[in-house]
């Protein structure tokens, strides 16, 4: 038996979306979240707030994934935390290191480039194989095989408001695959040939693109060139099967051996976001306007007053980003023709 009731925004389009507020029958879900051991008290930060504010009352597992051993307190301090399985795993060395195709010394010359102009995590080895892993490889471990859903958390996060309904059983529900909180353009200089690597791929394997893909959110001008347009993929909740398809490991295995990871800066947010935006049906998406979301240095905070005060929301809307000149969500409401939040413009200077 599940209960629903309707949602009370209407700003995700025309139709109703369910949502389940029973506890029983769980999704096969987990939280998913790559840290250090130097990231505990930042990750458990994060981990208060999810549990607090949702998994209290769901008890979802929660995988944590590390380059090297976790050590005793880091396994301590979150199993304390979490209300669900807490489960650690080792990555393993092929999923964190130069692949034998990559010319280590060009990648190196990259790095002193990227950090004289001052790129940020221009000059890091380390972020760049977490890019890579995020892209192609979270999925594929061990300690994720038994699940079709996550949810990425990251250290230092917030979430503002109560979410009352299991939003992996609203994802499946609805036919979702992707969620996100938070869009925007990315540098630049960290994706110069991303785009026409893309390209290429698209090319070379048009049966991947459904016809109502979402390529209007991410170019402009009809898919000749990438408008920046991503989502922030510190947050995700999206169902594995979308990174396990066949179209997303050959496109991936074509932007690996592209070399982008190591000789550009590739992000794992715009590599995701664009194969989420030409792999899936539009309606497939979805914007989590009502969870209320901080990483630095931007806020998701629900313009909607009513909503707030039903989910005891403890952001102030004039810090949310949503609505910004910079943000990509207005631009995605607008290619799906949905209908804006009440009184988005106030919040939009
Ligand atoms: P930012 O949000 O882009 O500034 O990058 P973060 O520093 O938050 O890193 C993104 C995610 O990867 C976070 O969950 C980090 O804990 C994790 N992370 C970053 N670098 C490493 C690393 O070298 N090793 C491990 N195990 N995790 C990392
Ligand atoms: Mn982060």
């Amino acid at each position: 038996k599940s209960e629903s009731k309707p949602s009370s925004q209407g700003s995700s389009g025309a139709t109703e979306l369910k949502k389940t507020y029973t506890t029983d029958g769980k999704e096969k879900a987990t939280f998913v979240s790559l840290a250090r051991n130097s990231d505990v008290w930042s990750l458990a930060s994060s981990i208060r707030h999810v549990e607090d504010r949702f998994n209290h009352k769901f008890h979802y597992d929660w995988v944590f994934l590390n380059d090297e051993e976790f050590s005793d307190e880091f396994k301590r301090v979150t199993s304390a935390l979490t209300s669900g399985k807490a489960k650690y795993g080792l990555i393993p060395k092929e999923h964190w290191s130069f692949p034998e195709w990559i010319d280590k010394e060009r990648a190196a010359k990259t790095r002193k480039e990227m950090a004289a102009k001052k790129v940020i995590y221009g000059d890091s080895i380390s972020y760049r194989h977490m890019c890579r892993f995020e892209s192609g490889f979270f999925f594929r471990h061990e300690l994720m095989q038994e699940y079709e859903w996550y949810w990425r958390v990251e250290p230092d996060i917030k979430i503002y408001c109560d979410i009352d309904y299991d939003v992996f059983k609203f994802m499946k529900d609805n036919n979702k695959m992707y969620g996100f909180t938070v869009s925007l353009p990315e540098y630049v200089a960290t994706i110069e040939t991303l785009w026409d690597t893309t390209r290429a791929f698209i090319k070379e394997n048009p049966q991947y693109l459904p016809e109502d893909n979402m390529m209007d959110f991410i170019s402009d001008d009809d898919g000749l060139s990438y408008n920046g347009c991503h989502f922030w993929s510190n947050f995700e909740v999206g169902s594995l099967s979308l990174w396990r398809s066949e179209a997303y490991l050959k496109y991936f295995d074509h932007l690996d051996k592209a070399g982008g990871f190591f000789y550009e800066r590739w992000g794992d947010a715009p590599v995701h976001s664009i194969a989420a935006a030409l792999f899936l049906h539009r309606d497939q998406i979805h914007f989590f306007d009502d969870v209320g979301y901080f990483h630095n240095p931007f806020n998701n905070c629900p313009v909607d007053a009513d909503l707030r005060e039903e989910r005891r929301c403890m952001c102030n809307p004039k810090d949310d980003f949503t609505w910004k000149g910079y943000s990509c969500v207005p631009e995605f409401f607008t290619v799906n023709n949905m209908k804006r939040p009440k009184g988005w413009e106030a919040f939009s200077g």
